[in-house]
């Protein structure tokens, strides 16, 4: 259900949309900005359907009036969805025929006709110029939401006159609690993906389902097992497991370095509650047995070297070769 009270975090946003609806302040255009995952789609929805009840309780839609009903099947008359037709994006067709034509209608039941713009960033210089005059001068029942991961491609034109509202990351604490709440999660597994999302509950999510992050975090471990238990390891061996998984080969080193920290944090302080893979707490106290801090230390440093590198695009594997041969025995 789309509601305020199930959204985690974004609290000031949602206090701006109860604000703005109850002071009979909402904007003719908003600009919604987030990474993807963050949510920007929900919160939409959530404040769509307030302002389309039709028997509102305060800052709550009433969740039973038709129009309540309707955003929750998606399908309701007076909200449109607007994508763009092609990969490159929305082009000045596009915007003519979803928005600018379609926007002369009067609503067909409600208050607002209101139109969510997905992926809006990717509306063309044209298509921007070709919506402004509408977004300048609307129908008072005119509303729009232009959903975006980045705002650096509007127009100032279009920035001047939408409320920007910038989606932060939430607390990772709270994602964990979700992960446990929602899916039965243990406190070790939540610890990870709430960890490495970020801040984002929709990559937690996606980290959740995520076969290859498994075998990602297995290759990692294995790594460091060869390169802290073995004297004469076989670097090719760990080019190999670096080189298992690449959907994207910066997640591997991520992985690789927040092991490495657990390692030397557990190494240091001997507090096994606080590691970020706590799924695993057996593995890391056993890699802690033969570890020579230091050379740990030296391979965390180049780490940091290697994706550096690699934003350069220099060969994986070769970078990864030139960060292993680089420390000292
Ligand atoms: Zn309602």
């Amino acid at each position: 259900m789309y509601s305020f009270d199930e959204i985690v975090g974004h609290e000031n946003i949602i206090k701006h949309m109860e604000n703005a609806f109850l002071r009979g302040k909402v904007s003719h255009a908003y600009i919604v900005e987030g990474e993807d995952g963050m949510g920007k789609k929900t919160l939409v929805k959530a404040f769509s359907k307030l302002l389309q009840c039709e028997n509102p309780q305060g800052s709550r839609p009433c969740n039973h009036c038709p129009s309540c009903i309707q955003i929750e099947s998606g399908n309701h008359p007076d909200i449109a969805y607007v994508r763009p037709t092609k990969k490159t994006g929305y082009g000045v067709t596009d915007v003519r025929e979803q928005i600018v034509k379609d926007i002369k209608v009067r609503p067909y039941q409600s208050r607002y006709k209101i139109y969510i713009i997905e992926q809006a960033e990717l509306m063309t210089i044209q298509a921007q110029n070709s919506i402004l005059k509408t977004i300048e001068e609307p129908p008072e029942y005119g509303l729009f939401f232009l959903i975006s991961s980045n705002s650096h491609k509007f127009l100032q034109t279009i920035l001047s006159r939408s409320v920007k509202m910038s989606l932060k990351p939430i607390n990772t604490e709270r994602i964990e609690y979700y992960l446990i709440e929602q899916y039965g999660m243990n406190h070790g597994q939540a610890r990870v993906y709430g960890s490495f999302s970020r801040g984002n509950l929709g990559k937690a999510l996606i980290l959740k389902d995520s076969e290859s992050f498994t075998i990602q975090r297995q290759n990692m471990l294995k790594c460091l097992d060869i390169f802290i238990n073995g004297k004469e390891y076989d670097i090719i061996e760990i080019v190999q497991l670096f080189e298992g998984v690449k959907t994207d080969i910066l997640d591997n080193i991520d992985i690789l370095i927040s092991l490495a920290r657990d390692i030397l944090y557990y190494h240091s302080t001997q507090d096994i509650d606080n590691i970020i893979h706590k799924d695993i707490e057996s593995e890391i106290i056993r890699l802690n047995q033969k570890l020579n801090p230091s050379r740990l230390i030296q391979l965390v440093y180049n780490s940091y070297t290697l994706i550096n590198q690699l934003r350069l695009n220099v060969n994986y594997s070769l970078a990864v070769t030139v960060m292993l041969t680089n420390i000292e025995h």
